[in-house]
């Protein structure tokens, strides 16, 4: 949808990341009388464990695990002197036993064990006081921010203009007063093909624009006029080429009206304008920010770089939604394609993303990987930025930590798994096709604050795949992270592996502006009886915006499994009560739940 396409053009983000799943951390307390640290999560986990000096702690590093609920450091007191849980970056927990100044432990004395592969404990000697003692700093942070936030680099520069119209590389963008519906705008074309006006109802223009006409000069549009022949309705007047194709208005959500060519901008890029209109009374600013043409990594690993044609200036902090350390760039653009850097498994940034947030705004988000600190953000020389990325490890005498061998669990049966008791346990061998919807250079639909479909149902389809695997269910997934697959790629997985089921899973979409629309549906092809055992589970486990029901559609997905198959749409990214919720991950875990459950229901009821 063209909506969809425009809202990608202003806000896509790139993402260069690694794959990772994700199990939690459910629970965890030190027994001090037994001098044990015992902790829950709810997936397998292969802990590793470390002893660190100076001040002596043991280590634990969960890969893989994220921590399930806000938890409350313990102070021991004694010879242990606290324990404390965080996140160590977006893919590992870690767990961190203190001992008090002046003591240690004989590391080989240290026994991690798994009860099973949920449930660890780490048993710890009795703390002995250090013979020596060493006053050299503490080399590890504390394990919860990683990273730290850098001052300014400058104060930003002022750059007085008429910002209220810009030509950009997006289309023409208009800023208003007051903005109305994206469906109420017109658009009007003459006979001869020589204006197009767009009229739009409860919409006010800047006292700035109105009644001028200002120089464009590309993309085939010689001028444009702003009318406000009503307090709330404007006029806008572009006078283009003979064979210019027509153009359409969108309000963004940046607070203003974007105007583009049908087809998009390639369609006038190398039109010429005609001859501007004499009531021209002014050039508009252009878009002249400096453009970022490349983000890499440089200096072997220990530098990110980001590289403009002009002159930059950026500023560090930790984003505290997200968790990530986010460099704002203001007054500058991203080059498309801008060139990003290789992202391997031992390199030191797990995640990165690039995204244009407004028409002069660019934001670099930085997630480092396990062991590795960013330092501050520095400027080389005007059109570079640079940030410094230590390993932890590299600083660190090595000689100074010992790690402490952690044996693969054991599969006690007599702990119970950690899960609540769940009735949909399936008797023989049943394969289940996970399909997460998109990937890759398919984001699928854009919905409301840049929110998009990938984002939303890969964590929901990793998670059903995994309480899945926990009830004995076996799970292929037609991909497991940010990469495309074809819709032919996905059934044949399904087909040529001889599925059980297949479950597709998807967030909707709508256009217009209408926010209003809300909801979750559930699609099938031929048997309906998937579909609805997932669809009950859904309402009966997470409290919906709206039942949109089961329905049958002719999705190829659908059509072209040879097995049962459904089609889960959880909910509208554009809509205004569904976005904040995909958006939020225990909602996405509550629906994964749900959808789990449905096609345990499903599988015990046709007793697979
Ligand atoms: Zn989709």
């Amino acid at each position: 949808m063209r909506f969809h396409w425009l809202l990608l053009s202003i806000l896509s983000t790139l993402i260069f990341s690694l794959p990772a799943e994700a199990a939690r951390l459910l629970f965890w307390r030190f027994e001090t009388t037994e001098n044990r640290l015992i902790f829950t999560t709810d997936a397998r986990v292969q802990p590793r464990a470390q002893l660190i000096p100076n001040p002596t702690r043991i280590v634990l590093d969960l890969p893989g695990v994220t921590l399930g609920r806000s938890t409350v450091d313990q102070n021991i007191g004694g010879k242990i002197k606290s324990v404390r849980v965080g996140q160590f970056n977006s893919q590992t927990t870690r767990l961190v036993i203190e001992l008090a100044p002046g003591y240690t432990v004989d590391p080989t004395q240290v026994k991690v064990r798994g009860i099973s592969p949920t449930q660890w404990t780490v048993e710890l000697p009795t703390p002995q006081p250090i013979a020596r003692p060493n006053s050299r700093p503490n080399p590890l942070p504390s394990p919860s921010p990683q990273t730290r936030p850098s001052p300014p680099l400058n104060q930003p520069s002022s750059r007085p203009e008429n910002d209220d119209f810009r030509v950009t590389r997006n289309g023409l963008f208009i800023r208003l007063d007051k903005q109305g519906e994206n469906r109420d705008i017109l658009v009007q074309e003459d006979q001869e093909r020589e204006t197009i006006i767009f009229t739009l109802p409860g919409t006010s223009l800047p006292q700035s624009l109105i009644n001028k006409t200002l120089l464009v000069n590309q993309y085939g549009v010689s001028d444009i006029k702003f009318e406000q022949p009503q307090p709330s309705q404007a006029r806008l007047t572009l006078r283009v080429a003979k064979d210019s194709p027509g153009w359409q208005g969108y309000y963004s959500r940046l607070g203003g009206l974007v105007l583009l060519p049908k087809g998009g901008l390639s369609q006038v890029r190398d039109l010429k304008p005609p001859e501007p209109s004499p009531e021209v009374t002014q050039t508009p600013s252009q878009n002249e920010n400096p453009t970022i043409s490349a983000v890499e990594l440089t200096n072997n690993n220990s530098q990110l770089l980001i590289r403009a044609n002009g002159p930059i200036q950026g500023r560090g902090s930790i984003n505290r939604r997200t968790g990530m350390f986010e460099i704002r760039i203001p007054k500058a653009q991203l080059a498309d394609p801008i060139q990003g850097p290789q992202l391997g498994r031992n390199s030191p940034i797990y995640q990165l993303r690039v995204r244009q947030e407004n028409t002069d705004t660019v934001v670099i988000q930085v997630q480092p990987s396990l062991g590795v600190r960013l330092g501050g953000l520095r400027q080389p020389n005007l059109q570079t930025l640079s940030l410094e990325v230590r390993s932890l490890r590299a600083t660190t005498p090595p000689n100074d930590r010992t790690q402490i061998p952690v044996p693969p669990p054991s599969n006690n049966p007599s702990f119970p798994d950690p899960l609540p008791p769940n009735t949909g346990s399936p008797r023989g061998r049943v394969l289940v096709v996970i399909d997460p919807g998109h990937g890759g250079k398919d984001p699928g639909a854009i919905g409301l604050r840049g929110l998009r479909e990938v984002d939303v149902i890969l964590p929901i389809s990793l998670e059903v795949s995994q309480l899945l695997k926990q009830r004995g269910v076996e799970v292929i997934m037609t991909r497991n992270a940010d990469y495309f697959v074809s819709l032919q790629g996905r059934t044949a997985i399904a087909n040529r592996r001889r599925a059980n089921i297949f479950v597709s899973i998807h967030a909707n979409a709508v256009g217009g502006g209408r926010t209003n629309v809300n909801g979750m549906e559930t699609f099938y092809a031929g048997n309906r009886e998937l579909a609805s055992a997932i669809h009950r589970s859904i309402l009966r486990n997470v409290t919906v915006a709206n039942d949109r029901g089961v329905k049958q559609a002719r999705f190829y997905v659908l059509r072209r499994s040879r097995m049962p198959a459904a089609l889960v749409e959880v909910g509208f990214l554009t809509g205004s009560i569904d976005n904040p919720r995909l958006a939020d991950p225990a909602y996405q875990s509550q629906m994964a739940r749900a959808i789990a459950q449905g096609i345990l229901d499903y599988i015990q009821q046709k007793r697979l």
